[in-house]
């Protein structure tokens, strides 16, 4: 008798697990992804993520970004605007994230011959291609009278006691071309620290990370805007879990004067926008690394940077100045739109 009663319980506790993975798997297939986007670090940042906890998640991951803003921002109690209050005048003490941001962009600096260059600040303001500038052609004394305040050896980064300096008055740190970068990566962090594996995050379609095999188990499909149609893609590119995407292009900031394009991608060590190349893309395993090449290959140009991927074992794909695309071996552009 007893007998018999274990055994209906063995198989009654049996059916009702069974119950329950069953339930958990279809509930688990049949669940969405969670989307959330905000306006951070200038631009729409918007999260897709997969998994239970992804609501979680994704808040949570806002919550790093929102930090790393106010930190490297522009607001004026950020790390960057002491910094650049003090230029000329002693040193600041920055935070984790800035002495992070500050430190890859110049060992960048140094990689990319001065291509990317944080310290170009005086030289978007003289063209007016700040937060809210819309552009202004200056004069040639005026660029070579700016030119001494631009230069990464002139930014001193000393990441033992968190501090930094700028060493002349006058000089501006814009950290523009690496932050959303540097967040993006950081944000997947917080995802993967909250259990999701299968996840993007996509910084105005200029820096995205993913994690997983995307949303149909195929991997996470990236649409390369052409820079000069706005709204029709060049193409797509199939990420595979890690990898990361930047893009820079002369349609995202500019103006144009008798006929010659100026971009907001300004040449350091020349003063002037950068002309060599109409987009950058660049994929790596890292989002700051992919947000600081794609700058640094725009002001390069495909030549150069062509060579320095394969050397870094990175990809790259351009628009060069005469509009013809050119890219790393191995890197296809899909179709746009899948077929059925
Ligand atoms: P991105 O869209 O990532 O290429 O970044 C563009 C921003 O980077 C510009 O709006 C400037 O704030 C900044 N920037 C422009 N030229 C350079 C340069 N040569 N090196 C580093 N940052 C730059
Ligand atoms: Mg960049």
């Amino acid at each position: 008798m007893r007998s018999v009663k274990t055994g209906l319980l063995a198989i009654i506790a049996v059916l009702v697990t069974a119950l329950g993975l069953a339930a958990y798997f279809v509930r688990n297939a049949a669940a969405g992804p969670v989307v959330r986007t905000e306006y951070l670090m200038g631009t729409l940042i918007e999260i897709t993520a997969y998994g239970k906890d992804a609501e979680t998640a994704i808040e949570a991951a806002f919550t790093r970004m929102r930090a790393i803003e106010r930190r490297a921002g522009g607001s004026a109690s950020s790390d960057l605007a002491r910094l650049n209050a003090r230029a000329g005048k002693g040193k600041v003490r920055i935070t984790g994230d800035t002495r992070a941001i500050l430190s890859k962009s110049m060992a960048y600096w140094r990689a990319t011959e001065g291509a990317f260059d944080v310290t170009v600040g005086p030289l978007v303001r003289l063209w007016d291609f700040d937060f809210e500038g819309e552009g202004r052609l200056p004069g040639a004394a005026e660029i070579e009278r700016t030119l001494p305040l631009v230069g990464g050896e002139k930014l001193i980064l000393n990441e033992k006691d968190n501090e930094a300096a700028l060493a002349r008055a006058g000089m501006i740190a814009d950290v523009g071309g690496v932050a959303k970068g540097y967040a993006v990566e950081e944000a997947v962090k917080v995802l993967q620290g909250h259990g999701i594996e299968n996840a993007m995050v996509n910084g105005g379609n200029s820096s995205i990370k993913v994690i997983g095999r995307g949303p149909k188990g195929r991997g996470w499909r990236i649409g390369i805007g052409d820079p000069r149609r706005a709204g029709e893609l060049l193409g797509v590119v199939t990420l595979r879990s890690g990898e990361a995407v930047g893009t820079s292009s002369d349609s995202q900031r500019f103006f144009v004067r008798n006929g010659t394009r100026y971009s907001h991608l300004i040449d350091p060590r020349t003063g002037y926008p950068a002309r060599k190349a109409i987009l950058a893309t660049v994929i790596a395993n890292d989002a700051t690394e992919a947000d600081i090449l794609s700058t640094a290959f725009f002001v390069n140009g495909p030549a150069w940077s062509l060579a320095y991927a394969k050397k870094a074992g990175i990809k790259a794909f351009f628009v060069d100045a005469k509009g013809k695309t050119k890219a790393s071996p191995g890197l296809v552009l899909g179709q746009p739109y899948e077929p059925r």
